[in-house]
């Protein structure tokens, strides 16, 4: 077998794709809120809707030519709210790639900024755009603010997409979180969440991103909850992600088999059913978990959305790749002049 469905990446920050070779900051971050506070809160601030538009351009082309055709996204721009997320699925339909988009409420802008950010999800969903009600985090949103975001997605009949205990900031999480959470719920990273958290939802996985912001290892088998993988905006290459979920694990169990973590990549199709549908010929025969661990360097041949070719020996059928390389470059030295 040389073929999959579309891989889906369940946790992605499609405006971050323009932050690699960045500036470094002002100072040296020491903790995690220190991460948020010197590179993400800086960078989301700097955001404008041109940037927003290529960083999504060359985030979905990335997630094509990974086998990717389904990104679960999670964005915020507290300078570019209105209409940020029409911009991201646009990019996506263009490049050929299913999303679901949201904007994360926050009360790091103040009330005002909770409010668009609220409005945009409400504008962006009942105009009919697929996605789900975002919020940012527990410990930065008011106690009415969470409240006033899953009665905005119960009454648009979607589930809550939120960062859930990603770092020891967000240990106070369930006591804010609990009784609000449903099924259709994404909770994402919960690297600090108690075994016996009694959240619902899905838990989202994202090993490479816990790594790099010296979070810990969220070891999610240790959940009752369905576990989906997600890369928190490091690309949407879900085979590279699958194969270091498995080890991870691996490095805390030495019974670990490839299964479990593949198990978590499927889950991805609850979250986007249409990718089910779509096919992924690989460079690999057979496309089977306990090969795929052991075999790097494996890469998608030939990718069909809906029955038709996106993506042909590696190139994609819709889009110019290198047009939209030169254009995130030209966007991306914008954003960096900013920071
Ligand atoms: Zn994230």
């Amino acid at each position: 077998m040389t073929t999959t469905p579309g891989m889906v990446c369940a946790h992605h920050h499609l405006y971050s794709t323009l932050a690699r070779g960045m500036p470094a900051p002002p100072e040296t971050p020491t903790s995690f809120l220190g991460i948020l506070e010197q590179i993400w809160w800086r960078l989301d601030t700097a955001l404008d809707l041109e940037m927003i538009r290529w960083s999504a351009m060359l985030g979905a082309l990335e997630a094509l030519e990974s086998g990717t055709t389904g990104i679960v996204d999670h964005h915020e721009s507290p300078n570019a709210i209105e209409g940020s997320l029409s911009v991201i699925e646009e990019a996506c339909r263009e490049v050929g790639v299913r999303v679901r988009a949201c904007y994360g409420v926050t009360d790091r802008h103040g009330p005002d900024g909770a409010r668009r950010g609220l409005e945009e999800n409400r504008r962006y969903l009942s105009e009919g755009g697929s996605g789900m009600v975002g919020i940012h985090a527990a410990f930065t949103c008011e106690q009415g603010t969470l409240e006033e975001a899953a009665a905005l997605a119960r009454e648009l009949g979607v589930g809550v997409h939120v960062h859930v205990a990603e770092g020891p900031e967000d240990e106070d999480c369930v006591r804010h979180l609990s009784g609000l959470t449903e099924d259709s719920w994404l909770l994402a990273h919960c690297v600090h969440l108690p075994d016996d958290h009694g959240l619902r939802g899905t838990i989202l996985h994202q090993p490479r991103s816990n790594l790099n912001n010296s979070v810990g290892y969220a070891n999610p088998a240790r959940f009752d909850n369905p576990v989906a993988l997600g890369t928190d905006g490091i690309g949407a290459n879900m085979i590279d992600t699958f194969r270091l979920a498995y080890v991870m694990q691996r490095s805390v169990d030495v019974t670990a088999t490839p299964d479990t973590a593949w198990g978590w990549l499927e889950n991805g199709w609850d979250l986007i059913p249409e990718a089910r549908n779509d096919r992924v010929t690989w460079s690999y025969d057979p496309m089977d978990p306990w090969h795929i661990a052991f075999t790097p360097s494996i890469r998608p041949l030939d990718v069909e959305v809906e029955g038709e070719a996106v993506l042909k020996e590696g190139v994609p059928t819709r889009v110019d790749a290198a047009e939209i390389r030169a254009k995130a470059r030209e966007q991306a030295a914008r954003l960096h002049a900013r920071l």
